[in-house]
C-alpha cells in the first residue's frame, strides 16, 4: 500500500468524512502489541506512517480519526497535525 499525504487526504477528506466504519475493525489492526508510543509521539509520525501503510484497515482507522473530533495521534498513517491541516485545504477548497 502507499502513504497517504495530507494533499492526497485534503483531496478524498469528504470520503473519509462518509465512509462505514465496520464494527469490528479495530480487531484487525497491524499494531495491536505495537509500542503505542509510536503512535502518539509526533516526532515518530513518519514511523507511524510506514507501517500503517501495510495496515488492511487503514482507510477505516483514518476515517474514524476524521469522523471523531479532537482525537490526538497517527490513525492511518496520518498524525493529528496532518489531519488538521488537511482539513483546512479541504475546506479552502470547498468554501
Ligand atoms: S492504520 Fe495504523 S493505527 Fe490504524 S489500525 Fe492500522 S496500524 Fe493501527
Amino acid at each position: 500500500m502507499s502513504i497517504i499525504t495530507v494533499h492526497d487526504l485534503a483531496r478524498t477528506y469528504n470520503q473519509y468524512k462518509r465512509l462505514t466504519i465496520s464494527n469490528d475493525w479495530r480487531k484487525k489492526a497491524k499494531c495491536i502489541g505495537e509500542d503505542t508510543n509510536v503512535f502518539i509521539n509526533e516526532k515518530r509520525e513518519n514511523e507511524a506512517t510506514v507501517f500503517c501503510s501495510e495496515c488492511s484497515v487503514r482507510e477505516q482507522c483514518l476515517a474514524y480519526s476524521i469522523q471523531t473530533p479532537n482525537l490526538a495521534g497517527t490513525y492511518g498513517g496520518i498524525g493529528e497535525n496532518t489531519r488538521d491541516r488537511a482539513y483546512r485545504i479541504y475546506l479552502g477548497r470547498n468554501k
